[in-house]
């Protein structure tokens, strides 16, 4: 390895840009840094306005739209990563959705059609995106996805959030285990608390920030850049041993319990 943090050559999809405060957008400046050609897609037309910046600032290769809950959609990105490129290197899905009513209430609560909403766009989207990179990447590739501390413990307001990661966490793991042998790893970032258009979504998310500097044991938040710096490093070759597992971009938080 000549230098374990270069993406040149290497081509990347990126899912889950909404604006310039987007995890997602943080990521995808790290893997551009670095030298990765890269794919964006946005939500709908009304996103477009937002993200079209970003991916002429990013010098996307391709710019398409893309709801997972759209049939077909997806389908139709990664016939334009093959036509293109041939290849997938990298994968970056960072994505979730909830309805507002379901998230704002008890577990004990929450509708079945909400459950299997959030389900369906959080985590099997991440499922199904996997299969269809698989294909593309005959010598390896990187999978990644972003998921949040409320999988693994209870927070407060997090909600049905927390079911939906964890079973995004242990599809890390399975997937992990069934494209080893191919050389395709899958990993989970686990950011702490950021201020973006998804974050608004929670409840009493500013008392959230609020605990999560005062108690993770660097007293800081984390930032983007935080976030995308790991991102790449997940998506080149210095990683090429890792897989199966959530790493956490949160100061430490996740240490303290
Ligand atoms: P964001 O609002 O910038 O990004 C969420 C993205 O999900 C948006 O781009 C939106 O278009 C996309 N999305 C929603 N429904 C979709 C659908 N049907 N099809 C395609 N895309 C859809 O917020 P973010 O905080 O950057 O969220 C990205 C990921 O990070 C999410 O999985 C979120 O749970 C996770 N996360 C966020 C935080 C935080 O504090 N912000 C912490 C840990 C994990």
């Amino acid at each position: 390895m000549d230098n374990i943090f270069s993406l040149e050559g290497k081509k990347g999809l990126v899912v889950g840009i909404a604006n310039n405060k987007s995890i997602a957008y943080g990521c995808a400046a790290a893997m551009r840094k670095q030298g990765a050609d890269l794919a964006i897609t946005y939500l709908n037309d009304k996103a477009e306005k937002f993200v079209r910046p970003i991916a002429e600032e990013l010098e996307a290769k391709l710019f398409l739209p893309l709801d997972v809950s759209v049939e077909g959609q997806l389908e139709t990105v990664f016939e334009a990563v093959e036509k293109t490129w041939g290849k997938l290197d990298f994968l970056l899905h960072s994505i979730a959705f909830a309805p507002k009513e379901d998230l704002h209430g008890r577990i004990v609560d929450c509708s079945a059609a909400g459950f299997a909403l959030a389900m369906d766009i959080s985590c099997h989207s991440f499922i199904r995106m996997s299969k269809l990179a698989e294909p593309l990447m005959p010598d390896g590739g990187s999978l990644m996805t972003v998921s949040y501390y409320g999988g693994r413990k209870v927070v407060e307001n997090y909600n049905l959030m927390g079911p939906v990661k964890a079973a995004l966490e242990m599809s890390v793991k399975y997937m992990a285990s069934e494209l080893g042998p191919k050389g395709i790893r899958v990993n989970a970032i686990s950011p702490g608390p950021l201020k973006t258009r998804a974050a608004s979504g929670i409840a009493g998310f500013d008392d959230l920030l609020e605990q999560a500097a005062k108690r993770a044991p660097q007293h800081q938040l984390v930032d983007i850049d935080d976030c995308g710096a790991v991102a790449a490093f997940l998506a080149g070759d210095g990683s090429k041993t890792i897989t199966g597992t959530t790493l956490f971009v949160d100061a430490g938080y996740h240490i303290i319990g």
